[in-house]
């Protein structure tokens, strides 16, 4: 099959333009359990939130954690919160094949079948048994902008992405729909690099009626 189209630039300046979105970069990171929280930091141990993200509710916290791997470990891995049913670690594949980690390539919360890593806090260290994963990019929609542009939750969508110095497109994101989403494409450093991403870059969702 053979997409072929062309791209009017002009869109990207237009703000407005429901299909026109920011470009989020992942950096690692790692939501934790309650109860790995109290072994890492310990006992009745709460975070502090240091700086809200673009999606409502999730914030930065001050703490961070090393992570170890067969070959490396990589220091001050930032905690993001609130606190999850289960733990997880986000690597870039590059971290994680230098950390000698497994990274396995799966969207947030899908945890079943991926690897481990050894986790290090101010209290202790554990022994993550599963969590490791590289996030697949995804398109994050609030309910009504989703609804401007005919895309539902889950649905695949197209992506062009438009840098200084570097475009090009991303196939088959997943949206992720719903109240406590607001539009912006997350995407891991490995991918931010490969797009020169700065705080300019844009990205432009390609509405195609061929998709569900
Ligand atoms: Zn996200």
């Amino acid at each position: 099959m053979i997409r072929k189209f062309t791209i009017d630039e002009s869109v990207l300046n237009d703000d407005n333009n429901p299909a026109v979105s920011t470009v989020g970069v992942s950096n690692h990171h790692i939501h934790l359990c309650q109860a790995d929280l109290e072994k890492l930091f310990g006992e009745g141990y709460q975070l502090h939130p240091k700086k809200p993200l673009t999606q409502p509710g999730q914030f930065a916290a001050e703490e961070t954690l090393t992570v170890v791997g067969t070959k490396a470990m990589i220091e001050h891995v930032r905690i993001l919160g609130p606190l999850r049913s289960e733990t997880q670690v986000e690597l870039s594949e590059t971290e994680a094949r230098l950390a000698g980690i497994e990274a396995l390539l799966r969207d947030s919360g899908d945890l079943e079948g991926t690897k481990g890593c050894i986790l290090m806090g101010p209290n202790g260290h554990l022994v993550l048994e599963r969590g490791v994963i590289c996030a697949a990019t995804h398109l994050h929609l609030h309910t009504d902008e989703a609804a401007k542009l005919g895309i539902v939750d889950h649905q695949r969508v197209d992506i062009y992405i438009h840098s200084e110095n570097k475009s090009g497109c991303l196939f088959d994101v997943p949206a992720r729909v719903g109240e406590l989403h607001a539009k912006d494409l997350h995407i891991d450093t490995d991918e931010a690099n490969t797009f020169k991403i700065t705080n300019n870059s844009k990205a432009l969702i390609l509405l195609n009626e061929n998709k569900k």
